[in-house]
């Protein structure tokens, strides 16, 4: 039985989903204890209790705990179940953490699964449909890990009503070989997108505009795509910068009351703080790389580097909670105003 206290570090749901995911992944048993301490409301919300069903859904667990507000579960894994899943938050709560946490064991399976979720798409503090799409996949991908998403419907908070289909493995004979990402490589094309569906058209354009300006950006990189009619309301405005080596996606999202401008303004500061920094990662894409990378070298051996903008709570605190389930040692230093994260085995 493996105990982890979810108070520690950036104590909040991430623990538990990694936990979740490496319970499912190795078959240890787990208690997590304080779960999501650090949160204004503590405990399982709707969102991580979704989590917590899947994963029994997943691997025919048996659990305790598992209820709305419980800060303490008990987790115990049976064999992976490939196969058709559906899970639904019920809520706008994200419903892309839930494909995070049931993502590394079905990776691995031996036959084929699809997933349908449903909730929110692009939530504030969760990786948006578009990251995971564009970001996170391709480095799967280049895992050798075998992944196809597709979005049914956007969820914005608070209708939620969101839907993405996902269609993992099965696992290919050399499936995880582990690479270093040192650098992005050169840049192929960067563009702005604003989702603003249920709102007035002027949102949109006074958040491209403001955000054209902040990064110099032109016309046909300032882009509004269609949404359907009966989607929203919501505001999500997107930047994604392609590079040869990896494509970041970073988000900001409008509400009501924050000028169309502000909201322009948090996403030209993520943006350009990534451009002013040499590395590959960003601090999200970093946090959430650590895990499939860190199972790649528990699988092969050997040892894997990246370079990422900023080390963020969320990613120093991924770091103590995978070593404590796979035999693998991370060692981050600061270099050159960015982070070296090395993962290797032992
Ligand atoms: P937690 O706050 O512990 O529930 O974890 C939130 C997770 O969402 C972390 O894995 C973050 O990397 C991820 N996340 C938060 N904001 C973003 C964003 N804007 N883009 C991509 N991922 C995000």
């Amino acid at each position: 039985m493996i105990d982890i206290d979810g108070s520690t570090g950036e104590g909040g749901g991430q623990i538990l989903r990694t936990a979740l995911a490496l319970s499912m992944c190795t078959g240890h048993p787990i208690t997590i204890w304080h779960i999501r301490a650090r949160r204004p409301r503590p405990g399982l919300m709707r969102q991580h209790l979704t989590c917590v069903q899947a994963a029994v859904a997943v691997c025919g667990a048996r659990v305790q705990g598992a209820e709305l507000g419980s800060q303490h579960l008990v987790f115990t894994p049976d064999a992976v179940r490939a196969g058709a899943h559906e899970f639904n938050v019920g809520t706008a709560g994200s419903c892309t953490l839930v494909l995070q946490t049931v993502l590394p064991p079905l990776m691995f399976a031996q036959s084929a699964s699809r997933l349908v979720l449903r909730g929110g798409t692009h939530n504030p503090m969760a990786p948006p449909f578009h990251f995971i799409e564009r970001g996170f996949a391709p480095l799967l991908r280049r895992l050798g890990v075998t992944i196809d998403l597709a979005l049914r419907r956007y969820g914005f908070f608070p209708a939620g009503g969101g839907e993405i289909e996902a269609a993992i493995g099965p696992a290919t004979e050399n499936a995880l070989k582990p690479f270093d990402l040192l650098d992005r490589g050169s840049a192929i094309e960067s563009y702005a997108e604003c989702l603003a569906p249920g709102l007035p058209r002027v949102v949109s354009s006074r958040e491209l505009e403001a955000l054209g300006r902040a990064l110099q950006w032109s016309g046909e990189q300032l882009r509004a795509p269609p949404v359907r009619e009966n989607e929203g309301p919501g505001n999500a405005l997107m930047a994604t910068l392609a590079h040869a080596q990896v494509c970041e996606v970073f988000t900001a999202f409008g509400e009501k009351g924050v000028r169309a401008e502000r909201v322009a303004a948090t996403l030209a500061r993520d943006v350009q703080a990534f451009l002013a920094s040499r590395a590959a990662l960003g601090p999200w894409l970093a946090d959430q790389w650590m895990l499939p990378l860190a199972l790649s070298v528990a699988r092969q051996g050997g040892a894997a580097e990246f370079t990422c903008s900023e080390l963020t709570a969320h990613a120093s605190t991924n770091m103590q909670v995978i070593e404590r389930f796979l035999p693998v040692r991370f060692q981050a230093e600061a270099d050159e105003g960015m982070w070296r994260v090395r993962v290797g085995a032992g």
